[in-house]
């Protein structure tokens, strides 16, 4: 696998997103060629803290500042998977975070948009896409429970914090045809959903289950 330029200023963190893919991805059943060749690309040490870098590329999440984690790798993986893209759709993503995801989805299509509801996580992650030349990505700091109406339909949405339920709103701006991935359950634990819309009506199935922070807002868990 190719790796880009700005993931290389570190062997040690090179080999370690190489193993990252090969052992935690696909030897876990993530079989997207493409899934795997953007979790090579992307330097997921840039979206943590320093402190952390040495880090960045273990199978777990990890703090990422308010409270706030940047999902495990494999999640990340699961999750785009799961979004079945081919490279033209228009995505929203739900809980920017670090922007690693945002990334991730940002090497697939050609438009991202991407909510955060933390304002200091929104700054950091759009320095940290800038920095690393994502210029392909719309952030905005917001309840992303709401969506973001003004450019639905959305071809592929994904929710990367737990929710009570599927926001109404984000299916309403999902297009036909359109998948939705989203965990839902309760405060702590969830199920990994695939959302896909057909004849305006809801179709969906469990992939795994997981634990996310949750997702706070209207539509979503009170703070
Ligand atoms: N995708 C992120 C990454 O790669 O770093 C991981 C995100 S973290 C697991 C979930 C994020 O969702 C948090 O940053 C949290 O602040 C955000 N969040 C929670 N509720 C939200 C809401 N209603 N709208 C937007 N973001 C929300």
């Amino acid at each position: 696998m190719t790796l880009r330029p700005e993931g290389n200023g570190n062997d040690e963190l090179t080999r370690a997103r190489d193993e990252m893919v090969r052992y935690q991805l696909a030897e876990r059943n993530i079989r997207d060629r493409r899934v795997l060749e953007a979790m090579a690309r992307v330097p997921r040490h840039r979206f943590v803290d320093v402190a952390l870098r040495s880090r960045a590329y273990d199978d777990h999440a990890l703090p990422i500042g308010s409270g706030q984690t940047i999902s495990q790798p494999y999640m990340v993986a699961l999750m785009t998977e799961a979004l079945g893209l081919s490279g033209g759709e228009k995505v929203l993503e739900i809980g920017t975070g670090s922007g690693y995801q945002t990334a991730i989805l940002a090497e697939f299509t050609p438009r991202v948009f991407s909510i955060e509801r933390s304002p200091q996580l929104s700054r950091s992650a759009a320095a940290t896409l800038k920095e690393l030349g994502y210029n392909n990505v719309i952030l905005k700091t917001g309840d992303g429970t709401l969506g973001w109406p003004e450019h639905a339909p959305y071809d592929r949405i994904v929710v990367t914090a737990g929710a009570p339920d599927l926001p109404a709103p984000l299916f309403e701006q999902l297009a036909e045809k359109g998948i939705l991935v989203i965990p839902v359950g309760d405060r702590d634990f969830q199920s990994l959903e695939v959302v896909v819309k057909r004849g305006g009506k809801a179709r969906t199935s469990r992939l795994i289950d997981c634990a996310f922070v949750p997702l706070v807002g209207r539509e979503g868990w009170d703070r």
